[in-house]
């Protein structure tokens, strides 16, 4: 009875290293795709079983001697290929030759030789196979065999054996054919499930690239449309130059909104910045500043600007210019009865500190929490590209977003940057 537990536990043992197996191979090899580092991961955890189910043997009966090392063997080579199945046949049998130089030896070259040539000719089939199911069927093939071999081995070792003996060996080696189908099922629905998965995200970025295409080309038309009616006004002869003037000055805005529109589009669609260079905070924020002052003065908000000198981030120019001017553009919008907009620059630490304060109309939490998704606008006119741009241009450049607000008093968003030394 005890010799029973005992082998129980080995049994369990031996399921445990193979599991063992099975998972630093799900953890570590499907993120390694480079062959040859795969090729010897595979060897080396796959040797390592081996040799662990070798030395913990079940014997419950006379004569009976089981173990797992098929399950490695099978698996290690159908996963790594043929340079991983040659050398851990001469894992195997080397280690069997160090246990003990017995008939049982000779048994085990010719067993692991004929089943070496076998998975020599499965596995460039279990590679090309794509369905789970095909897989499977191929690494059952190859399960059976190593059993039918060992089956041989023992009916020619003692014809009549005792019907406990029977049980043990269909028990033991059902047990081992099961674990490896179940063993490269576990092993390609995760596989299945990480490729569903990567092809998601990828279809995700291609539907948002391709939904906003869709609005932009919607928000590019009205402008084009707009301008078109103005030229077409234009050709009549008998109109006023004033008339003229501002026909002409109409068109022109249109066509900037336009372009405006379309370059807030590829910032977002290809987010990598080229021809990073060093920026000296201070002036590019003033030139920002200089750009959006006539649309503030439109709108009667006065701009307070103070900076320290001398601070410089990496970035490229033009996109850390789109960012800033969305920004401020958002703020002053923020301010429909005119107001306050408070840009600050300051060091702390390693860091750049860039605010900027309006004292317009607030977010509630949930808008907030909106900001930056795309389409997401409370204006008539209104894209909800502006703050998905801010942000993406914010991701490259290492910087850190963080925004305050309250509803009626006004919104404040603070920017990091990590300050580059010159
Ligand atoms: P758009 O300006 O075209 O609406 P944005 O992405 O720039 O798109 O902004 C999205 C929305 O976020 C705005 O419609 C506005 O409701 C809100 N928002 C952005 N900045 C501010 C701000 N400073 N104060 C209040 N609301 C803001
Ligand atoms: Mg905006």
């Amino acid at each position: 009875m005890n010799i029973l537990l005992e082998d129980i536990q080995i049994f369990l043992l031996n399921l445990s290293f193979v599991f063992f197996l099975y998972f630093l191979y799900h953890k570590f090899i499907e993120r390694h795709s480079h062959r040859i580092s795969n090729e010897i991961f595979v060897a080396v955890i796959s040797g390592i079983s081996i040799i662990l189910c070798m030395t913990f043997t079940i014997s419950p009966v006379p004569s009976f001697i089981f173990d797992m090392r098929q399950l490695p063997l099978i698996i290690g080579a159908l996963y790594g290929g043929r340079r991983v199945l040659i050398f851990l046949v001469i894992t195997l049998l080397s280690y069997r030759y160090f246990i003990g130089m017995d008939e049982g030896y000779y048994a085990s070259i010719i067993i692991y030789s004929i089943l070496a040539i076998i998975l020599w000719y499965l596995i460039p089939r279990f590679t090309k196979m794509i369905q789970i199911k095909d897989k499977v069927k191929i690494a059952a093939v190859a399960a059976s065999f190593g059993i039918v071999l060992i089956l041989t081995l023992i009916f020619l070792i003692s014809p009549n054996a005792s019907p406990i003996k029977l049980v043990f060996t269909v028990v033991l080696y059902g047990t081992q054919f099961i674990g490896i189908l179940f063993f490269v099922t576990l092993i390609e629905r995760a596989r299945t499930e990480r490729m569903i998965l990567e092809e998601l995200k990828k279809l995700e970025k291609l539907k948002i690239v391709s939904e906003i295409a869709a609005s932009i080309s919607h928000e590019v038309r009205n402008p084009l449309t707009v301008t078109r009616g103005f030229i077409q006004l234009l050709r009549e002869s008998n109109i006023p130059d004033d008339k003229k003037q501002m026909y002409v000055r109409l068109s022109l805005e249109e066509l900037d909104r336009a372009e405006e529109i379309i370059t807030d589009y590829l910032t977002f669609a290809k987010p990598s910045l080229e021809n990073v260079q060093m920026l000296e905070l201070q002036d590019e924020l003033q030139y920002v500043l200089k750009v959006v002052s006539p649309y503030a003065t439109m709108n009667s908000v006065h701009i307070n600007f103070k900076s320290v000198s001398n601070l410089f981030i990496a970035g490229e120019k033009q996109k850390f210019h789109q960012c800033f001017i969305n920004l401020a553009k958002n703020a002053i919008e923020a301010m429909p009865e005119g107001g306050k907009l408070t840009v600050s620059v300051e060091q702390e630490d390693d860091k750049a500190i860039i605010l900027i304060q309006d004292s317009g109309v607030g977010m509630t939490e949930e808008q907030l929490s909106r900001l930056g998704t795309p389409y997401y606008s409370t204006k008539e006119k209104g894209t909800g590209l502006g703050t998905m741009v801010v942000f993406s241009i914010i991701k490259v450049m290492h910087g850190e977003i963080s925004i305050k607000s309250k509803v009626g008093e006004g919104t404040c968003f603070t920017l990091a940057f990590p300050i580059v030394n010159k």
